[in-house]
């Protein structure tokens, strides 16, 4: 019989101000910073290069016992001085720790008083500070609290132009590149908010970089509030937490509010706006591309038609993957995370429609022991997710596709599509393949054709 929890085992989300760190890392020239303990930034530093496979300076104020009581406006101001002269940096991103949080530093205060100290000092950095309590909300609201930090900090009306902002949410460096690909044929001007698909997936350098080339130019994130209109992905995401949501209140930039283009019907609503934004029809490349994922479809249907699976990750990822699989025929019995906006149930009902009708559970604020459990329930033919769901994919026997992040166990993470019909198609392969693999394994005959 099973005992009642009492605690979090194994969480199904990341700390808040790894998303703020990942955030910072795609503006260009930019430090991320965090104020507190050395451990956070250790840890912070370990997950993302387990998964970008690329080397992460987080600096840190490196709180310790006398800091911890009386506050670590010493220690910010230290680093910060020591990060400006050792890297030269445009930007300095820092990210509150649950440790700083707690002990209620006013970092907005110490940073003004440490502007003040250092305004005659030629090339000091421009200061961004997001709030980021762990013990409230997951990586994916630090990652936003950064995003409108960095708005905030650095957006400045200037004469009007006919650029678009996207705001693509917590996407691979591959998806990032094909976002701006697909801006590019339309041949709209644009700036995407955070851009780290060289920053953290980038080549080899003949020489050394303080800080990694690439990243959203800093004079591209001032004239975002020019733009004709802020793109932003992300069913859960409030206008009142978003950048493309400050733009509008502060600027008039309207905000075009669309789920993760994931699947053929919201990758449609995604090129549709492009097309009315900038009055003409998308470039014949991308009809290509959506006649040969709906080929797919047909193709593969009659492998993956009634297949069940349970689903997990952050809400939007979630969300959006649910009403793909739908749209294919695999029936999500089960849709988790352990973000919890209270909007996922509701969002996830907008795109799916009648959840329970479907057979569909919505579970949120969830850890990897709850959805095991569930997992043993419900025997699903897969299981979707980042890589930290492998040790219930082993013990279950039921195969795992990595989506999202992180994904530490498998090469390659950071270059895997998700959006548009090009992430959709790689991910239908997948799904296809998954399922023909396993029925290959189960098969007393050795077939090699289908
Ligand atoms: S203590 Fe808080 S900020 Fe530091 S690593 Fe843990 S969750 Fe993140």
């Amino acid at each position: 019989m099973k005992h009642a929890k009492t605690a979090t085992q194994n969480a199904c989300k990341l700390c808040n101000p790894l998303g703020a760190c990942l955030a910072f890392r795609g503006i260009e020239q930019c430090v991320p910073f965090l104020h507190g303990s050395q451990g956070c930034a250790t840890y912070i530093r370990r997950y993302l290069i387990s998964h970008y496979k690329e080397p992460i300076d987080i600096a840190s104020s490196n709180f310790n016992e006398e800091t911890a009581v009386f506050g670590g406006s010493h220690n910010l101001k230290l680093g910060l001085k020591n990060v400006t002269q050792q890297y030269m940096p445009e930007v300095i991103g820092i990210a509150t720790t649950c440790l700083s949080e707690t002990i209620g530093d006013d970092v907005k205060g110490i940073l003004r008083e440490y502007r003040k100290q250092t305004a005659a000092d030629s090339g000091a950095p421009v200061l961004i500070h997001a709030s980021t309590p762990s013990y409230q909300g997951s990586h994916i609201d630090g990652f936003h609290a950064a995003v409108r930090a960095t708005l905030e900090a650095l957006a400045e009306k200037g004469a009007p132009d006919s650029s678009v902002n996207l705001f693509p949410n917590m996407v691979s460096p591959a998806d990032l590149r094909h976002m701006q690909e697909i801006l590019d044929d339309f041949r709209l001007p644009s700036m995407i908010l955070p851009d780290y698909s060289k920053t953290l997936d980038g080549g080899p350098w003949a020489e050394y970089h303080r800080i990694p080339p690439g990243g959203t130019a800093t004079a591209a994130i001032a004239r975002s509030a020019s733009a004709i209109g802020s793109i932003e992905f992300g069913s859960t995401l409030e206008a009142s937490k978003s950048g493309a949501g400050w733009l509008e209140s502060k600027f008039g930039v309207p905000r075009y509010h669309l789920p993760l283009p994931i699947g053929i019907r919201e990758s449609d609503r995604f090129f549709e706006l492009l097309e009315t934004l900038c009055r003409k029809p998308r470039p014949e490349k991308y009809q290509d591309e959506r006649r040969r994922l709906v080929d797919a479809y047909a193709d593969g249907h009659k492998y993956i038609f009634g297949k069940t699976a349970v689903l997990y990750g952050e809400e939007d990822l979630v969300i959006s993957m649910a009403a793909f699989l739908r749209e294919i025929g695999v029936r999500p019995v089960l849709c988790a995370s352990g973000g919890k906006s209270g909007l996922m149930k509701a969002k996830l009902g907008e795109l799916v429609g009648d959840l329970e009708g479907e057979g569909m559970k919505v579970r949120d604020g969830v850890d990897f022991s709850d959805i095991e459990d569930e997992t043993e329930l419900l025997r699903p033919d897969l299981i979707i997710g980042n890589s930290k769901g492998y040790t219930m994919s082993r013990k279950s026997r039921i195969p795992l596709i990595r989506i999202g992040f992180p994904i530490h166990d498998r090469f390659g993470g950071q270059r895997l599509h998700h959006l548009g019909y090009r992430g959709t198609q790689e991910l239908f392969d997948r799904i296809v393949n998954t399922v023909i693999e396993g029925r290959q394994n189960d098969s007393e005959i050795g077939y090699t054709y289908l």
